[in-house]
């Protein structure tokens, strides 16, 4: 089973596909982790992804798709099943995944969304950049970020919806509560 795990940022991805990963094993790949580690790094990748990260903006398409396809080949990847954290961020991210795991016979069987109104995005985003300086965790970014967000993120909700994969959970409760919700969604469609 693959999932995607889809929301704004400081919606709670990260939070979650940890829950995920402690109760079913999946394989979590977190795009924004993985980009971070190549700055951190400093990586030719790393210099590329950080030019457009400080900014607020995504990394264009081509780049990101082309991390994925050779990270689905690698072989601590292959064969297990993933969680999608911050990726797909754009409806061409999403057409192209689909071609990817359908030329390994395979697909997206869920898409957890984390619905959590702006407010609490940015009162998130600000708490975790104090607490673990996150650089991209400062106000200009976030209010950069939020609007790359509503432009080229949020109508893969409508995409996704029209695939009948989409799953809304409310973000904006408890940790547990939303793990929860989330298992028992997945649990569902395991037994189908
Ligand atoms: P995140 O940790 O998921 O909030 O991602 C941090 C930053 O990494 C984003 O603001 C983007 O600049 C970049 N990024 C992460 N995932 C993607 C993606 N799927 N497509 C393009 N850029 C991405």
């Amino acid at each position: 089973m693959n999932i995607v795990i889809f929301g704004a940022p400081g919606c709670g991805k990260g939070t979650q596909s940890e829950k995920l990963m402690d109760r079913y094993g999946f394989y979590h790949i977190s795009t924004g982790e993985l980009l971070r580690e190549h700055i951190a790094k400093g990586t030719e990748l790393g210099k590329i992804a950080d030019s457009y990260i400080s900014q607020g903006h995504l990394i264009p398409d081509e780049l990101m798709l082309s991390i994925i396809d050779v990270l689905l080949d690698s072989p601590e990847v292959k064969g297990k099943n993933i969680i999608f954290d911050g990726f797909p961020r754009t409806v061409n991210q999403a057409k192209e995944i689909e071609k990817l795991l359908e030329r390994r016979g395979d697909k997206i069987d869920a898409v957890i969304g984390l619905e959590v109104p702006d407010e609490l995005l940015v009162d998130r985003m600000l708490k975790r950049g104090q607490e673990t300086g996150r650089a991209d965790d400062n106000i200009d970014t976030i209010k950069e970020r939020l609007d790359v967000y509503h432009t080229q993120t949020q109508p893969l909700m409508e995409f996704y919806k029209g695939k009948g994969t989409y799953r809304p959970i409310d973000g904006s409760k408890a940790i547990e509560e939303i793990a929860e919700s989330i298992f028992s969604h997945i649990d569902s469609i395991a037994e189908a």
